[in-house]
């Protein structure tokens, strides 16, 4: 079976700073990792993003993937979750025959969840989202229990199709050294845009591509609770409390 995970490069998310001027993530404020929930993913490596998210392919291979492909490209830059999806499709129908593609649930930066589905829409296949158990696996099928806000559904999907795992779905192995080694020693595939010409059109590659423009990001000023003493009789206590719930448009 052909398996292709699509896997994220995250800044360290308890160091990362925001740039409020450009409403965006500043990712040179912190290392870099592979998005936690990618590693439940691995099987073979599909990744777009900056050079140096090589080396969380690297990992991917110490971890168990095939092949690897780095998809890094100015074009590709500024892009929003369809923009992503729609190249990462791209890449997709390039690499052919697949019978599986798993994606992480979200990712602990964008937090969106939406990437997954929409690369199952480029390319025409089922999915399913917050996989938290494969049940069977067999050459046309896949039957799955997924998370919904408060139950389980168990569903089966014809193949090829797409799925998004969460962290229950198995423990991540470890690398040995012996893996680490074969890793260093595997070439990792890089397409730019050019490479991607034949099965996309390079108008809806990153920032160009992105419908999502972002208007403002700021941080929320948080208020503290205000008290206020009010004395005198029962009678006319109840009375200014009245007062101050009509002022505070409360009544
Ligand atoms: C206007 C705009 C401009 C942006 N510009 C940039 C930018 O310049 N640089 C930048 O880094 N981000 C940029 N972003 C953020 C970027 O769009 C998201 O990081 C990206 O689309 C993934 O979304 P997510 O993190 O919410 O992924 P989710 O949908 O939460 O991810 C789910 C799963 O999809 C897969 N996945 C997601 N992204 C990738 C990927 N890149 N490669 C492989 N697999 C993936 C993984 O399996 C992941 O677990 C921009 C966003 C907007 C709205």
């Amino acid at each position: 079976m052909n398996i292709i995970v699509l896997m994220k490069q995250v800044p360290e998310i308890e160091k990362v700073r925001f740039d409020p001027e450009k409403g965006r993530l500043d990712r040179s404020s912190a290392g870099a990792t592979t998005n936690p929930f990618d590693l439940n993913a691995l099987e073979a490596a599909v990744s777009m993003g900056p050079m140096k998210a090589e080396e969380m392919l690297r990992d991917a291979i110490a971890r168990g993937a095939d092949r690897a492909i780095l998809l890094s490209d100015e074009m590709f830059a500024g892009a929003d979750t369809l923009a992503t999806a729609y190249t990462l499709s791209a890449a997709i129908k390039k690499i052919g025959s697949f019978d599986l593609v798993i994606c992480g649930e979200k990712t602990v930066d964008g937090d969106t969840a939406q990437v997954g589905p929409e690369v199952a829409e480029f390319l025409n296949i089922p999915h399913v989202a917050f996989v938290e158990e494969i049940l069977q696996v067999d050459s046309c099928s896949i039957t799955v229990k997924a998370r919904m806000e408060r139950s389980s559904y168990i569903i089966r999907l014809s193949l090829p199709a797409l799925i998004t795992v969460t962290k229950d779905v198995n423990n991540p192995r470890l690398p040995t050294l012996r893996d680490k080694l074969r890793a260093m020693r595997t070439p990792i595939t890089i397409w730019g845009y050019k490479d991607l010409a034949e099965v996309a059109d390079p108008r809806y590659f990153g920032f160009e591509g992105s419908p999502t423009r972002v208007v403002k990001v700021y941080t929320p000023t948080a208020e503290r609770r205000r008290g206020q003493m009010i004395s005198g009789q029962p009678e006319e206590i109840a009375q200014k409390i009245v007062q101050v719930l009509l002022e505070n448009k409360v009544l």
